[in-house]
């Protein structure tokens, strides 16, 4: 995750780095760090805060969007975890899935293909 990706969602949960750092288990400095560019953004902390967002915005998943597999009109979807799962507003989470690059990669491979994605990218807006 991109350091802007990750102070614009602070931002949208209306939290301070300092209230960051509790929300997330973590110390200030670190939240520091990750904003400044001077440490990665571990993906395990990436993936918390997508789903965070995502609680956020779906009002505690009561607020469903669209599944993935009508706004993309998924072929694959009977052989994909996030079908099989029921989770089409949250398939960058799950791993498994079957969209174009996401295919047989690893977690870390995947958020590469979902952060391009505009399911994972419509939590932004
Ligand atoms: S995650 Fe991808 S492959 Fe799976 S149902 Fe959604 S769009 Fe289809
Ligand atoms: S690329 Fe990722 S976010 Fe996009 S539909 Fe596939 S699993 Fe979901």
């Amino acid at each position: 995750m991109e350091k802007e990706s990750f102070v614009l969602i602070r931002k949208k949960m209306n939290r301070t780095q300092k209230q960051l750092a509790e929300l997330l288990g973590v110390s200030l400095k670190a939240i520091h760090s990750y904003e400044q560019g001077w440490r990665k953004i571990p993906l395990h902390i990436e993936r918390q805060l997508w789903f965070l967002i995502y609680q956020k915005k779906t009002k505690g998943g009561k607020k469903k969007t669209q599944p993935c597999w009508e706004r993309k009109s998924c072929e694959m979807k009977n052989e994909c975890s996030a079908y099989e799962f029921q989770c089409g507003d949250m398939c960058w989470f799950v791993c498994g899935t079957k969209c174009d690059c996401t295919r047989d990669v690893d977690v870390r491979e995947k958020m590469q293909v979902c952060r391009k994605c505009k399911i994972l990218k419509s939590l932004l807006k």
